[in-house]
C-alpha cells in the first residue's frame, strides 16, 4: 500500500478543520498541511445547518471551555471577518422575559456574563416592550457583542487562506483508521473513490469531524467510553412580511430542557427564521445519518408548538407565516453514559487532539481553537 509522508493531517473540513488549516499554516511556515474530508466540498455537515450567531459568552458555566472560547473566538471573530472582507453585522441581541418565571433565569445570565467576561446589560420592561411593539415583555438583557457572520463565506475565506499558504485538501476522502504509531508519528488509513486505501504517515493528527469525531477519537484512547449523540434543532421560516422586521436578535431566556430556547434570528439578507428546538428523538441513530437532516411528517407537527413559542416573542405572528425550513444536528458529548455540557479536547500522545462535542458555540470558538491547538503544536516543534 502507498504511503504519502505529511507534518500534519486535520480530519473534517467544516469551520474547525479549515481554522485548523489556517492557523497551522499561518504560524508555521514550511508545513505540509493535510485535510481529509470525506464530502465533495468544505461545510457539508454541522458547520452549514446552523444559526450563524456570533455569541457573545453569556451562557456558559465560569471557567468552561465553552465560556473561555466563545469569549475570545467572538473578538477574534470580528477582527477576522473585518480584515478579510466576510460579511458579518455585529446587531446585538435581546434576551427578553414574557413570564414572571424568566425573571430569576435574567438575573442569573446577567451574572454569568460578567463572570465570563461579556456584556449583558439590563434594559427595563416599558422601553423594550415599546421598541418590540410587544407587551408580554417583561424585562432583558442586551447584549452588544451578539452578532451574525455568513458561515459559508468565513469557510471560503479559510480554505483559500490555508490553500494559499500550502494546505491540501483532499476531498472525497474518509478517514478509516490509525495503523500504527510511534512516539513521533501516526500512520493513518484513509480511502477515497479512485485510489481505494492507502496510508499517510503524519507527524501531528486533529480530530475536527463532529459527528464522526467519538468514532475517531475511540481509536487512539480505547480506555475512554465516549460517543457522540445527535440532538436535532429544527428551523421554521418566517414569511416574508418578517424580512428585515428586526434591527436586533430576540432571545427568550433558554430553555430548562436544554438549548437556547426557540429564538428569532436573521441572516444578513433580512431572512428571518425560528429555531432551533431541541429533539432527541433521534438519539440512538448514527449522528451523521444524513437522514436526521429530512423534516419528516412528525417535525412538521412539532409546527404548533414553534407557532406558540414565537407568539411570545412576536405578538402579531399567524400559523400561516411559519414554515419547515432546515434542521441542524448538535454533536452531544457523554462519557461513559454522562452527557458532557463542555467542549472537549483531548489528547493520546503530544501530538493529536480530539475536538469532541463542539456544538453551540463552536461557530464563534472556531478561531480561538485553532489558535489554542496550533500554539500547542508549535510549543512541540523545535
Ligand atoms: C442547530 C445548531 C445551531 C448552532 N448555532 C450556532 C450559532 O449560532 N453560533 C455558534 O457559534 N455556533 C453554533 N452552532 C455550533 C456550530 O455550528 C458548530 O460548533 C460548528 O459548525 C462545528 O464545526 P465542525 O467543523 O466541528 O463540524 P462539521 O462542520 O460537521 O465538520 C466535520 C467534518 O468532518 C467530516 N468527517 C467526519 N468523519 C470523517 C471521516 N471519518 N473522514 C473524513 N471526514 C470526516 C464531516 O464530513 C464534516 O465535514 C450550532 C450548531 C447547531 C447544531
Amino acid at each position: 500500500m502507498e504511503t504519502a509522508e505529511v507534518d500534519v493531517v486535520i480530519i473534517g473540513a467544516g469551520v474547525i478543520g479549515l481554522a485548523m488549516a489556517e492557523a497551522f499554516t499561518r504560524k508555521l511556515s514550511g508545513l505540509n498541511v493535510v485535510i481529509v474530508e470525506r464530502h465533495a466540498r468544505f461545510g457539508q455537515e454541522i458547520s452549514s445547518h446552523h444559526s450563524e450567531v456570533i455569541h457573545a459568552g453569556i451562557y456558559y458555566k465560569k471557567s468552561s471551555n465553552k465560556a473561555r472560547y466563545c469569549v475570545l473566538g467572538n473578538q477574534m471573530l470580528y477582527e477576522f471577518c473585518k480584515k478579510f472582507d466576510v460579511p458579518h453585522r455585529n446587531c446585538g441581541k435581546y434576551i427578553v422575559a414574557t413570564r414572571e418565571t424568566d425573571l430569576p433565569i435574567l438575573r442569573q445570565l446577567s451574572d454569568d456574563a460578567v463572570s465570563n467576561g461579556a456584556t449583558a446589560n439590563y434594559v427595563d420592561s416599558r422601553p423594550l416592550a415599546t421598541k418590540l411593539a410587544n407587551p408580554n415583555v417583561l424585562g432583558g438583557l442586551w447584549s452588544p457583542t451578539t452578532g451574525i457572520v455568513d458561515s459559508h463565506a468565513l469557510m471560503v475565506r479559510l480554505e483559500q487562506l490555508a490553500q494559499g499558504r500550502g494546505a491540501i485538501l483532499l476531498y472525497r476522502t474518509e478517514f478509516v483508521t490509525v495503523e500504527d504509531r510511534t512516539e513521533n508519528t501516526y500512520l493513518l488509513k484513509v480511502q477515497d473513490p479512485e485510489q481505494g486505501q492507502y496510508l499517510i504517515r503524519c507527524r501531528a493528527f486533529i480530530n475536527c469531524a463532529g459527528l464522526g469525531a467519538a468514532r475517531i477519537a475511540r481509536k487512539f484512547l480505547p480506555e475512554k467510553q465516549i460517543e457522540i449523540r445527535p440532538c436535532r434543532g429544527r428551523y421554521f421560516s418566517l414569511s416574508g412580511k418578517f424580512t428585515d422586521a428586526w434591527r436586533e436578535l430576540i432571545y427568550p431566556v433558554p430553555d430548562p430542557a436544554g438549548g437556547l430556547g426557540v429564538h428569532i434570528t436573521f441572516d444578513l439578507a433580512g431572512k428571518s427564521r425560528l429555531g432551533p428546538d431541541v429533539d432527541w428523538s433521534a438519539s440512538d441513530s448514527r449522528p451523521d445519518d444524513p437522514r436526521l437532516y429530512d423534516f419528516t411528517e412528525r417535525d412538521q407537527s412539532v409546527q404548533e408548538d414553534f407557532y406558540l413559542s414565537g407568539k411570545r416573542l412576536i405578538p402579531q405572528l399567524e400559523p400561516q407565516d411559519i414554515a419547515p425550513d432546515y434542521i441542524g444536528i448538535r454533536p452531544k458529548l457523554f462519557e461513559s453514559g454522562a452527557a458532557v455540557e463542555d467542549f472537549r479536547i483531548y489528547q493520546s500522545g503530544p501530538c493529536d487532539w480530539h475536538l469532541l462535542g463542539i456544538e453551540s458555540p463552536g461557530l464563534t470558538s472556531t478561531l480561538a481553537l485553532a489558535d489554542h491547538v496550533s500554539s500547542a503544536f508549535a510549543t512541540t516543534t523545535p
